[in-house]
């Protein structure tokens, strides 16, 4: 199985698209960026960012 990196970061109500922590901007609506509720690998940048800017 491929292991799917998640990103975490918010979505953009306006116009769908995602801007992640660690500064990616993403246009896929439809993605899951809570990666606590699943066993799916975090993106360690976003991680870094969430868990006090390491
Ligand atoms: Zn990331």
């Amino acid at each position: 199985m491929a292991t799917q990196i998640m990103h975490i970061g918010t979505r953009s109500w306006w116009n769908g698209s995602v801007k992640t922590l660690c500064g990616l901007k993403i246009r896929e609506p439809g993605r899951v960026w809570f990666p606590s509720l699943s066993g799916n690998r975090v993106c360690p940048a976003c991680k870094a960012i969430q868990q006090g800017g390491r």
